[in-house]
């Protein structure tokens, strides 16, 4: 009586937390994405307002170039001498080179050379607190155009044919924007710096520029914060969207799953588990029996004559037969047992934790009450059904499959031997 059954029965899957998984990979993506493009922002901000700033270094030391070339180009310049001016000693040292003359009226003039004079107009500068800039080299004739450390590396950078040397130096608590270029010695300058070895053409100093920075980086500062504070919140939106439209989405999911699961599993008909869930409850409660050594037992049920009560009253009087069997099932056993249509009118029962004796009582009192059912059936008459019931309590080595067989041969005897009646594995096998 029984059909072959599917042998891989397993757990069905959840659809809400591969969604889950979806949407959260979605929002990993967007955030990488948004971290990116901020990123760039910031990066391409910074590189803006650098380039303005070496932008304007470079200006400015075109400027004291150009003045420095005129100087050197008619060998300084003679100012008057005040009191307390002071004479520039180094020039006293070059041959031939007249540091103070007097004009017709008395007056003293002296000479001021183009290094003094670029560091003269640097110091008006720095304390209008415009620049500064210094002409600096690692042979100083004067020991004040001696080079810091930034002019030093840059010098040296240069010396190996770099052109051009900026960035940021911290200075007294404030940050300074630092750019530098090399200066080569011109024919003007050999006058005064011949002795040192100077030629034409060859780099021996560089004139550095400082612009005080301290307001751009702060600025720029302001920048990356708002532009974090913006990317946090728009990642917190982005984060609030997709927590609302999973939880609708997933709200719907479930019962769509839900709805699935019961059809998957259920009878339409009676309510009650079908063959495959019954056979996949029953393999786990084989698992749980065979490991705490709890019995197990099997009912199979047959209605009795049932293919007359369609003929007789018709298909849907024979439906409603099988719904209120099914309903005897389910006020007579205990809510843990498993309750299956397991095929056409054939119902079978997993009495969990229960021994044969057990089983054979609550087949017997299904059996009874099922025989008080009146069903109404066509044209004001009622039907009346009786059931048969094989009971089989599992054996130590047994499988399921086994278990089963045995049961559908006790239904079979009780069958063989007039119906309505129950009739347990063991008795009168051999009839
Ligand atoms: P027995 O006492 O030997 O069990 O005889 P029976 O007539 O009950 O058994 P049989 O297997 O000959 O007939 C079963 C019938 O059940 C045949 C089929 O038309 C009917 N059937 C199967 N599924 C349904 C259903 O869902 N609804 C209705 N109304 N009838 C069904
Ligand atoms: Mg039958
Ligand atoms: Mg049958």
């Amino acid at each position: 009586m029984t059909e072959p059954r599917p042998t891989d029965i397993t757990e069905p899957s959840s659809s809400s937390g591969f969604v889950r998984k979806y949407l959260g990979g979605i929002f990993l993506s967007i955030c990488l994405i948004l971290v990116s493009v901020f990123w760039g922002f910031s990066y391409k901000a910074n590189q803006l307002i650098e380039d303005q700033l070496r932008q304007q270094g470079r200006a400015f030391f075109q400027e004291v170039v150009l003045t420095r070339d005129w100087l050197a180009q008619h060998g300084g310049v003679y100012v008057p001498l005040t009191p307390g001016m002071q004479v520039n000693p180094y020039l006293s040292k070059v041959p031939g080179l007249k540091v103070v003359i007097q004009d017709r009226d008395g007056q003293h003039y002296t000479l001021k050379n183009p290094a003094l004079v670029t560091r003269e107009i640097s110091e008006i500068a720095a304390g209008q607190g415009l620049f500064r800039f210094r002409i600096t080299s690692l042979l100083p004739l004067n020991p004040q155009n001696a080079p810091d450390a930034f002019e030093r590396r840059s010098l040296q950078n240069f010396a190996r044919g770099e052109t051009e040397a900026y960035g940021y130096v911290e200075e007294s608590g404030r940050s300074f924007f630092r750019y530098m270029a090399p200066l080569p010695t011109k024919e003007s300058c050999m006058p005064c710096h011949a002795a040192q070895g100077y030629r034409p053409g060859v780099m021996r100093g560089g004139i550095s520029v400082s612009l005080d920075a301290t307001e751009t980086l702060a600025h720029m500062r302001e920048n990356r914060f708002y532009l974090i504070v913006s990317a946090i919140g728009l990642v917190g939106l982005i984060l609030a969207v997709i927590l609302f439209i999973s939880r609708v989405f997933i709200k719907d999911l479930k019962k769509a799953e839900a709805k699935l699961l019961e059809m998957a599993t259920r009878d339409f008909l009676t309510g009650l588990l079908n063959r495959r869930e019954a056979l996949r409850r029953l393999n786990g409660e084989f698992r749980r029996g065979t490991r705490f050594g709890e019995p197990l037992t099997v009912i199979l049920l047959d209605i009795d004559y049932f293919k007359k009560i369609n003929d007789s009253h018709g298909h849907l009087v024979g439906d409603r037969v099988l719904q209120e069997t099914g309903e005897v099932l389910r006020n007579t056993l205990r809510e843990y047992d498993i309750l299956s249509r397991y095929g056409g009118e054939e119902f079978l029962v997993g009495a969990v934790k229960a021994n044969l004796d057990q089983a054979a009582q609550v087949a017997e009192r299904v059996r009874l009450r099922v025989r008080e059912l009146r069903v109404p059936g066509d044209e004001n008459t009622t039907v009346s059904i009786t059931i048969s019931a094989g009971v089989a309590q599992l054996r130590p080595g047994e499988s399921i499959d086994q278990l089963i067989a045995r049961t559908d041969e006790a239904l079979y005897r009780a069958k063989g031997t007039g119906r309505d009646r129950v009739v347990t594995s063991g008795e009168n096998e051999t009839p």
